[in-house]
């Protein structure tokens, strides 16, 4: 099964993103995860990637495109199938990801739309933390990590910060619906009310993948 997972910034993509690859055995592929290593590592692609994601911008589709075509190319895509978070965010990118799965012999089964209130999402995304040694993604109100846990392993996120924020709602705001529009006319789009608890949200998933499976 290959999906896509779609919503604006802190709609829960990631959050569920780690939970339905574990139910269904599919590779989670993230391009904001991609990108957060090549910065960590400080690679050539994670300076390119750091000048635009410190302003909340995309980073540009050629480079985007590339780094995802590549992954998919790889053996346990075919084989596991893939769960796709935060691409395509441009229609253009959607076109290049059509394009390349069919290269790859890929075909997509569905679109998991989070839908979530504006309103929520800077509370989300203002309270988000991430685990430094595993990535795995907590809220410190809202799924904070089990038990008297320790500030200093988590860290907050640079592009989290309001400043950022704004800018990052605006842009995913413009490019989403454009792109929703190029799947629902495929009949490829599953709507799911994020609003939920994360529990809530999932079952929710589950309901709609078990059909497609
Ligand atoms: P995205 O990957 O879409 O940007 P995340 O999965 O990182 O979003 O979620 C953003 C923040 O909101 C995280 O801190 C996460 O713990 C929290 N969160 C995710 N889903 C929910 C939910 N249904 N209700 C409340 N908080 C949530
Ligand atoms: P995310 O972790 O999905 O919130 O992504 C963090 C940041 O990485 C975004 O704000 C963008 O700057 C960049 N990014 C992630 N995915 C893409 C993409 N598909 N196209 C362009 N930029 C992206």
């Amino acid at each position: 099964m290959n999906l896509l997972i779609m919503g604006l910034p802190g709609a829960g993509k990631g959050t569920q993103a780690a939970k339905i690859v574990d139910t269904f055995g599919l590779k989670h592929v993230s391009t904001g995860d991609m990108f957060r290593a090549a910065m960590a590592n400080k690679t050539e692609l994670g300076l390119l990637a750091k000048s635009y994601i410190d302003k909340g911008d995309l980073v540009p589709d050629e480079v985007t495109n590339g780094i995802v075509k590549e992954r998919l190319a790889e053996g346990d895509i075919k084989e596991h199938g893939v769960l796709l978070d935060g691409y395509p965010r441009t229609l253009d990118q959607a076109k290049a990801l059509d394009q390349a799965m069919a290269e790859l012999g890929l075909s997509l089964d569905g679109v998991v739309n989070i839908d979530v209130a504006p309103e929520s999402l800077v509370e989300r995304l203002s309270g988000r933390i991430i685990h430094k040694e595993t990535g795995a993604t907590f809220h410190k109100l809202f799924n904070p990590p089990a038990g008297d846990y320790n500030e200093d392993d988590y860290y907050q996120r640079e592009d989290d910060k309001p400043e950022t924020v704004k800018r990052r709602l605006d842009v995913n705001i413009a490019q989403g619906e454009p792109i929703l529009a190029h799947y629902r006319a495929k009949n490829l789009v599953h709507d799911i009310d994020g609003n939920q608890d994360i529990n809530d949200v999932f079952a929710s998933i589950v309901k709609v993948l078990e059909t497609l499976k």
